[in-house]
């Protein structure tokens, strides 16, 4: 341990040597992280990928028993010990004994070192004492603070002011004090000595587990309906499935305590689910994770943080490093400011339930745990995705201050939801909102939309976990046309391929997917999935006025491919006696720059069209609109690409065609006011941008702003988003 080296090396080392001395296959250490959860930190034998990927709950499989209650585990036959918990990405199925021991110093237990061997065989009193030493050894040198992430180098760390930049999954900023989620119960007494009266314990503690979730879930912050009410159904039907409680059942009646089978159950279904590698399974698992959890603290009499407001500070900020949709519901939501967690996207659950509730919420901080306490003062930025720990006090009051900001400017937004917008000179703007979800649809009435400019229709397929079937696609978009109102909804059709990737489909890999097999191009060469689509949304819409939008459509004459297969695909629904809609328009996408010198024809060929920007914009420039170093390198307020748009809007003009803009610029007030200026009147954003770019409007002369482009376009001017903040500025526009 004195040789030189860095921590990590020396600790994959020791792992090494202990494997050789002790003649086993394998020799791992797991170490302790803040919310004593243990992370594999070094391996020999194990999958060496699973270093710093594998974790376990506290308490979690005999390597967590022996951390938590501070015993060796010598166990012949690791997997039939119920404790156990299988972990498929280490590769350890092929080894039955294992030996643990606590690495402890001063009677702390900063971790657990394990060998394993593939023979069956009790490990003799010479080698647990042998390896317990060793693990003295370990405890010195992680308390020298040698190991990153470990022991002395975490409790160093701690004391200091720090900023973890993750993802925004729930829009909003919160200023408070750091909670860690502890969700774990650590089962200590695994055989049961009465069966009978375990099942009766068992049978209870799953009535009271039913009776607290309805509960839980008819609380009116949830009442309102949206995609977080299929969640939560999804997640009820889990607690009442029938297969769930029977292997609950036979697990007890094979003698282990009711905690015992709780945790049996839940290691072998994920088991199960974990070769399952996708993202819904993962999310399925954290549902049963949590579930299985709740469970475990109803048996153990422990109520739930719910049940103990007091216990909440008021402004809690919960961190954690992973969180299933009903824990987050187990807190206060008058007390619950934020939420970080380690792993988490927009789509998880639990992101998914934070939106409808309006808190906070950050994914993606990894590492988080283990560099906060409880009590920490802390801000959850998620309009950037940053979490600041500990902040000094300049922090805090910027931050304070543009909490009391935003909130002011929320008011005013509301305020103005049903005011139109209108510019100073009479020209009305419709502003239409962006869309994915059914969750997305309250906010039409919200934010004021005059409707919805852009449905992306992937999502829904994204979401789903194998392609949605003709029936779900018909319920899906009649459920948004209902939701909708007398508003338009423009559908687009499915733009896959690329980054968005649907696994239950084989898709070739490709090299370069941005410009490769997307969208509209697959829809043609495959027109099943495509015709099955606008099969769904002919009858979705049935009655109603259908509006089908086409993604990177890249020569005009694909259109007519288009209409054709959707004037075949109405007489067919017609023929089979569905309601078809009363008028159908088609529109195309301008994505592709090639397109904007065909626009004569394409004109002829649509009811509408809409510039997606983000695309455009990085086709125009060459630059990947997912590459930093180069996405943002290029500005849209530039004379080339508003020269581009501006040519767009007369040939809109001239063929008397509606035109619309769809693109993340829309949303941004300095970039609506130059295509307000180029001529758009309608534009289509995230339902949050409609008050800022309504503000700026309401205080706009589009007819200056028209002038002044005109002449800086004419003039060549570099700096366009300079002059025209100042224009801004000069004109008290609000942007
Ligand atoms: C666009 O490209 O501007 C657009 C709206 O589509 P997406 O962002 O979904 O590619
Ligand atoms: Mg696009």
């Amino acid at each position: 341990m004195s040789e030189p080296g860095d921590g990590q090396a020396r600790l994959n080392k020791i792992v090494k040597q202990i494997a050789g001395v002790m003649v086993t296959e394998v020799c791992s250490i797991y170490l302790k992280r803040q919310d004593g959860s243990l992370e594999l930190f070094a391996t020999e034998g194990l999958n060496p990928a699973a270093v710093h990927a594998t974790r376990m709950k506290r308490g979690e499989g005999l390597v967590g028993r022996c951390a938590e209650l501070n015993i060796t585990v010598n166990e012949p036959e690791a997997s039939s010990n119920p404790a156990f918990s299988y972990r498929p990405e280490t590769g350890e199925e092929i080894y039955h004994s294992l030996l643990a021991v606590p690495i402890q110093r001063s009677g702390q237990v900063l971790g657990v070192l394990v060998v394993q061997n593939r023979a069956q065989k009790e490990y003799s009193d010479e080698d647990v004492e042998v390896l317990q030493t060793t693990a003295m050894f370990v405890a010195e040198h992680l308390v020298s603070g040698a190991v990153a992430g470990a022991g002395a180098a975490v409790e160093l760390g701690k004391s200091l002011s720090a900023l973890i930049q993750g993802e925004p999954i729930s829009e909003g900023i919160a200023l408070g004090h750091v909670v860690l989620h502890e969700p774990r119960i650590v089962v200590t007494k695994l055989m049961a000595e009465e069966p009978a009266e375990e099942l009766k314990r068992l049978d209870a503690a799953i009535i009271a587990l039913r009776a607290s979730l309805d509960e839980m879930f008819g609380h009116e912050h949830l009442a309102a309906a949206g995609e977080h009410r299929d969640v939560l159904e999804a997640y009820r039907m889990f607690a009442h499935d029938k297969g769930w409680e029977r292997r609950l059942r036979e697990a007890v009646e094979g003698g282990l305590t009711a905690e015992a089978a709780v945790e049996r159950v839940q290691n072998s279904t994920r088991a199960r689910m974990l070769r399952q590698n996708d993202a819904y399974w993962r999310e399925r698992q954290r549902d049963l994770d949590d579930l299985s959890d709740r469970l475990l603290r109803i048996l153990a009499g422990r109520v739930t943080s719910a049940d103990e407001p007091s216990k909440l500070p008021p402004d809690a900020i919960l961190v954690g490093r992973t969180m299933g949709p009903a824990e987050l519901l187990d807190y206060d939501r008058k007390r619950l400011r934020g939420l970080v967690v380690e792993d988490g996207s927009g789509q998880s659950h639990v992101a998914i339930v934070a939106k409808a509730l309006g808190i906070a919420a950050v994914g993606q901080a990894g590492g988080i745990v283990e560099r906060v306490s409880a009590g920490d003062a802390a801000i959850v930025d998620a309009m950037t995705g940053e979490v600041h720990l500990r902040p000094s006090s300049d922090v805090i009051s910027a931050y304070a201050d543009k909490v009391r900001f935003l909130a002011r400017r929320q008011r005013q937004y509301r305020a103005l939801k049903d005011v139109p917008a209108m510019t100073l000179d009479g020209e009305r703007i419709e502003l239409h909102m962006n869309a994915g979800l059914l969750v997305d649809m309250p906010h039409l009435k919200e934010s004021g939309a005059d409707g919805v400019g852009l449905f992306r229709t992937e999502l829904l397929f994204m979401l789903s976990s194998t392609l949605p079937k003709l029936e779900r696609q018909v319920e899906s978009y009649r459920a948004i046309v209902a939701r909708a109102g007398d508003k338009p909804v423009i559908f687009r059709t499915l733009d896959i391929g690329g980054d968005k990737v649907l696994h239950y489909l084989r898709q070739p890999k490709e090299e370069n997917p941005a410009m490769g097999w997307r969208a509209i191009r697959m829809g043609l060469d495959r027109p099943a999935l495509l015709r099955t689509q606008v099969r769904a949304l002919l009858r979705g819409a049935g009655g109603h006025e259908l509006r089908i939008m086409i993604p990177m459509v890249s020569m005009a004459h694909e259109m007519d491919a288009v209409r054709a297969l959707v004037d075949k695909e109405r007489a067919i629904v017609a023929a089979k006696g569905y309601e078809t809609p009363r008028r159908i328009a088609i529109g195309a996408m301008i994505e592709v720059p090639c397109l904007l010198f065909e626009l004569d024809s394409l004109m002829k060929k649509v009811d509408f069209v809409s510039v997606g920007s983000n695309d455009l914009m990085q086709f125009m420039f060459a630059a990947d609109r997912t590459n930093a170093r180069v996405g943002s390198r290029y500005d849209a307020l530039s004379p080339a690409p508003l020269k581009a748009l501006k040519a767009l809007v007369k040939a809109a003009k001239k063929h008397d065609v509606p035109l619309t803009l769809c693109g993340e610029m829309a949303g941004r007030p300095i970039e609506a006011l130059a295509l307000i200026a180029l001529g758009f009147r309608s534009l289509s954003m995230a339902p949050a941008s409609i008050g800022p770019v309504k503000t700026m409007i309401l205080s706009l002369h589009a007819g200056r702003a028209a002038k002044l482009l005109d002449e800086l376009l004419k003039k060549g001017t570099r700096n366009i988003r300079a002059q025209l903040d100042a224009f801004a500025k000069a004109e008290g526009i609000e942007v």
